[in-house]
């Protein structure tokens, strides 16, 4: 399974990195993925991340 942040819709809320920091992590002003490739542990916290993210930036790639 494979995460990416669309940086266009981001705005900045820190929602996933403070839910998932394994994973995500903020830059200046968007979210970054720090692993896209989402080890398996960590895949229920991602899908759940992206239907949280409230711009719908999170994209997840089964
Ligand atoms: S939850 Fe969505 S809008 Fe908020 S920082 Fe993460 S990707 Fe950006």
């Amino acid at each position: 399974m494979k995460v990416r942040i669309d940086e266009d819709l981001c705005t900045g809320c820190e929602l996933c990195s403070d839910d998932v920091p394994e994973i995500f992590e903020m830059g200046d002003e968007v979210a970054q993925v720090k692993q896209p490739d989402v080890p398996e542990e960590h895949e229920d916290a991602v899908r759940q991340a992206a239907e949280d993210c409230p711009s719908e930036a999170i994209i997840v790639e089964e």
